[in-house]
């Protein structure tokens, strides 16, 4: 069993799900920016949301933002060690530090101090770029990470410190698959999972997946952040879909046939229009929904779904758990699917 770390009004570990993550881009001393965000990336699904904390006006503008911020938030510092200590006077529910480069051990003792006083947690960790080079004499470039992060983590337990979040992200996917699972075998301290640096748009997307995904579908990983450079919502919304596709988080999940020859319906746009209905309507409902191009193929395929449509030479059929239960002509496809979704997904889909 993972230990059970609070984080404001959130429980990592133990029976808790796995909590979504991410990470303000605004400038931390714009605090109207910044809750703006935050409360979008609340409403899009983040449990917990870290803020960068590069000087002491940034540490300060955390004491507004966390009162206002309706979902614990987390400072992330480097370096400066007095940063982390007004962070937590600030409010932060979790300092995200790396003991590494806050200098010495005295420093991060005060750390751990103010931490303790304030019942936050602390996350340490390392990414691929800050090896201890020490490590990479006797190891491979996963374990030297690997155990680049448990000094840290050792460091924090002589301190008699156990509210621990630990994190090893590397930009290879292979390289953070064997780091995390070498931890979990080590420490049962709930883990942060991410691809960091994993880049822009679909490769990002597809990096993240394969690196997160792998992960929890093991059962590793307490807390995820799908890093992906730009709108931080994009990121939320991957994590979300990664959750739901790997059984951690209840959710509408869409199905839809990549089209061929046999296609008699606009799949694309059809399918399109059933997700935003499911991310407006039933985001937190567990049903699965098939859109598929002919119904010669497509009813049988979507037989698991709770409800789908496939085309027809004339229309369309709509079927429920593989059964065909209405056929459609085709100006009322849409309208027809709409009112039959929304009574199957309100019932107990
Ligand atoms: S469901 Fe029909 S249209 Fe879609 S890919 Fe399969 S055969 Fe083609």
């Amino acid at each position: 069993m993972i230990r059970e770390v609070e984080i404001g009004s959130v429980r990592l570990g133990a029976e808790n799900p796995v909590a979504i993550q991410s990470m303000t881009n605004t400038k931390t001393t714009d605090v109207e920016a910044t809750v703006l965000q935050i409360e979008a990336l609340r409403l899009a699904g983040c449990d917990l949301v870290r803020i960068a904390v590069p000087d002491l006006d940034s540490a300060r503008a955390l004491g507004e933002i966390t009162t206002r911020s309706l979902i614990p938030v987390i400072a992330d510092i480097h370096f400066d060690h007095r940063l982390a200590i007004e962070s937590i006077r600030y409010g932060a529910s979790k300092i995200r530090i790396n003991p590494g480069n806050i200098g010495n051990d005295n420093k991060v003792e005060e750390i751990v101090r103010a931490a303790k006083e304030r019942s936050v947690a602390i996350r340490v960790g390392s990414n691929s770029g800050s090896i201890k080079p020490a490590y990479l004499d006797s190891y491979d470039r996963a374990t030297a990470l690997a155990e680049s992060v448990l000094e840290e983590v050792r460091l924090l337990e002589r301190l008699g410190f156990e509210q621990i979040v630990v994190s090893a992200k590397s930009s290879s996917v292979l390289e953070n698959h064997a780091c995390n699972r070498y931890i979990r075998q080590k420490v049962d301290y709930p883990i942060h999972l991410g691809i960091t640096e994993a880049g822009i748009g679909t490769a990002a997307i597809v990096k993240s997946s394969a690196g997160i995904g792998a992960l929890l579908l093991e059962g590793i990983g307490e807390t995820i952040r799908v890093s992906i450079t730009g709108d931080p919502l994009q990121e939320v919304r991957i994590a979300k879909l990664l959750l739901i596709a790997t059984g951690r988080l209840f959710g509408p999940e869409l199905i839809s046939c990549p089209t061929c020859g046999r296609t008699e319906i606009d799949v694309e746009a059809l399918a399109g229009s059933v997700k935003e209905w499911l991310d407006k309507d039933f985001p937190s409902t567990q049903i699965s929904v098939a859109v598929m191009g002919c119904a010669v193929n497509g009813v049988g395929e979507g037989k698991h779904a709770n409800i789908g449509i496939a085309g027809t030479r004339k229309g369309a059929v709509i079927f429920i758990k593989g059964k065909i239960v209405e056929t459609v002509e085709r100006s009322r496809i849409r309208e027809r699917f709409r009112e039959i979704l929304k009574n199957i997904a309100g019932g107990s889909a």
